[in-house]
C-alpha cells in the first residue's frame, strides 16, 4: 500500500502540469497505464490558443469559444480559461517548452537600445477570429510532453509509476452522498498485481475516449477510463453525447489515427471532391475556415452523397518550401505513406477526436465527489459546451490544473 498527499492518474498536459505545481504542497504519485511519454497530449499538432497579439482581445476569444460551443458553455469557465491563457503559456515556457517565434528577440547588448523579447509566432485556426495559436511547428504536443516529462523526471516530491493502470476508485461511505474518494486501486502491469494507493486528493487526468469509436484520431490509451471509474463510484458525469469529430484524419489503409491539422486549412488548404472541385463554400461562407463541426458535417455529407470513401485536402498551391517549413511533421508522415503533400492532395475523412463532456467539475476542478478532482479532457468544466473550439483543450488542461493546485 502506498500513501501520498496527491494521487494523479494520467500523464498528459493536465496530469503532469498539476503534479509539478502540487509538488510544492506535498508528495505526489503519478500513475500511467503505459509509459510516461504516451498520451493524447503528445499527438497534438496545432497548438494552444491564447490572446497574445496586440490586435486580439479576451472578449473575442470568449466569443469564438461560445459560438463554437453553441452557447452551451459555462461562461465563467470560458472567461477563466481565456484570461488565464497567457500566464499558462509563460508557465509552459518556464517548464522548458520551446514555441516558434516570429522573431528571435534582441537582447539589446550594444547598450544603444532596449531589449526586445522574442515574439511568439501565432497561427490561425478554424473558428478563431484572430491569430492566437501558439505552436511548435506542427508538433506542439510532442514539445509540450517532452518539456513536462523532463521537468517531472527532475522534480522532487514526485514519483511516476509507468505501466500502472487505475482500476477503481476507493470510496469511504458518507451519510447521503456518493461517499468520499480516498485513492484508487491500481494494477501493476509488470508484476500482475493490484496495489492500493491512498491519497488526501485523487486527481483524474485520464484524457479522452476516442477509442470507443471505429475511426478516431486518438492513440490507444484514450479509452475513457477516468470517466468510467468516476461514474461507477457515483460522481456526476455530463455532456457525454457531445463528441467532437475532427474533419480531416488521413485516409490510408496503413495509417492509424493520423490527424491532418486544422492549421493546414488556416494556412489556405482547400477541401475538394475526388473530381477536384472545391465544395466548402456551398456549406458555409467561411469555407475551409468554418468551425470543425461544420466542416466535418460537410465532408460527411459529400461522402454520403457521392459514395466516396474520402475527400481531398489540397495545399499544393502554397509551394513545397512553405509546406515543408510550416508542416514538417505532416509532410514527413504523409511521405512515409507515399503521399507527397507538396505535389498531390491528401485523402481525408472525419474521425472521433475530442470528448467535450466528462466528469462535472467546479472552477477548481472538484467533482461532485469530495476528495476527487478531474482535469483535462476527462473533465466537464463547461468550457466547451456542445463543441470545442480548436486548440482550447491543451489550454483547458493547464488552466484547471493550475486552478486546482
Ligand atoms: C491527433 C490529435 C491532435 C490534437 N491537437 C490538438 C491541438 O492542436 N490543440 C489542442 O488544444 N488539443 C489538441 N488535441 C486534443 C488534446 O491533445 C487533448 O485534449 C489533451 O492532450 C488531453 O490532455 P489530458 O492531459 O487531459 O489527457 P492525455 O494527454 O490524453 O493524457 C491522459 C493520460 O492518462 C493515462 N491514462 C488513461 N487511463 C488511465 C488509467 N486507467 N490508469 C492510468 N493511466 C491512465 C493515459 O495513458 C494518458 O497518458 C489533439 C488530440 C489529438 C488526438
Amino acid at each position: 500500500m502506498l500513501t501520498r498527499d496527491f494521487l494523479v492518474v494520467g500523464n498528459g498536459i493536465a496530469g503532469l502540469s498539476f503534479a509539478l505545481e502540487a509538488a510544492a504542497h506535498g508528495d505526489v504519485i503519478v500513475v500511467t497505464k503505459r509509459s510516461r511519454e504516451e498520451s493524447n497530449t503528445k499527438y497534438a499538432q496545432g497548438g494552444i490558443a491564447a490572446v497574445l497579439d496586440k490586435d486580439d482581445f479576451f472578449d473575442k476569444h470568449v466569443q469564438d469559444t461560445l459560438v463554437a460551443g453553441a452557447g452551451m458553455n459555462h461562461t465563467r469557465a470560458v472567461e477563466q480559461c481565456v484570461r488565464d491563457a497567457p500566464g499558462r503559456i509563460e508557465m509552459l515556457q518556464g517548464f522548458g517548452a520551446r514555441f516558434d517565434c516570429a522573431h528571435d528577440g534582441d537582447p539589446g547588448s550594444d547598450g544603444n537600445h532596449a531589449s526586445v523579447a522574442p515574439e511568439l509566432d501565432l497561427h490561425l485556426e478554424g473558428g478563431h477570429s484572430a491569430r492566437r495559436i501558439v505552436h511548435t511547428g506542427d508538433m506542439t504536443g510532442r514539445e509540450v510532453e517532452r518539456a513536462l516529462v523532463e521537468a517531472i523526471n527532475g522534480a522532487k516530491n514526485i514519483r511516476v509509476l509507468d505501466e500502472h493502470m487505475s482500476i477503481d476508485l476507493i470510496t469511504l461511505p458518507t451519510h447521503g452522498g456518493p461517499g468520499v474518494c480516498a485513492g484508487a486501486y491500481v494494477f501493476n502491469v509488470d508484476q500482475g498485481k493490484v496495489e492500493t494507493v491512498l491519497a488526501r486528493a485523487t486527481v483524474l487526468a485520464t484524457g479522452g475516449a476516442g477509442k470507443v469509436y471505429l475511426y478516431t484520431t486518438n492513440p490507444d490509451v484514450a479509452t475513457g477510463d477516468g470517466v468510467a471509474r468516476a461514474f461507477r463510484a457515483g460522481a456526476e458525469v455530463a455532456n457525454m453525447e457531445f463528441y467532437q469529430f475532427h474533419p480531416t484524419c488521413l485516409f490510408h489503409p496503413q495509417a492509424k489515427n493520423f490527424l491532418i491539422s486544422e492549421a493546414l486549412r488556416g494556412e489556405g488548404a482547400i477541401l475538394r471532391r475526388l473530381d477536384g472541385t472545391p465544395f466548402m463554400k456551398e456549406y458555409d461562407a467561411r469555407a475551409e475556415l468554418a468551425r470543425r463541426d461544420i466542416v466535418a458535417r460537410a465532408i460527411d455529407h459529400e461522402m454520403k452523397r457521392s459514395g466516396a470513401e474520402h475527400v481531398l485536402l489540397d495545399i499544393t498551391h502554397k509551394g513545397g518550401d512553405f509546406v515543408k517549413e510550416h508542416f514538417p511533421g505532416i509532410y514527413a508522415q504523409c511521405m512515409g505513406f507515399g503521399i507527397d503533400i507538396t505535389r498531390e492532395p491528401i485523402p481525408v475523412v472525419p474521425a472521433a477526436h475530442y470528448l467535450c463532456g466528462g466528469m462535472t467539475t467546479d472552477l477548481d476542478g472538484l467533482t461532485t465527489m469530495p476528495g476527487l478532482w478531474a482535469i483535462g479532457e476527462c473533465a466537464h468544466t463547461g468550457l466547451h459546451g456542445a463543441n470545442r473550439l480548436a486548440s482550447n483543450s491543451l489550454l483547458e488542461g493547464m488552466v484547471f490544473a493550475h486552478a486546482n493546485r
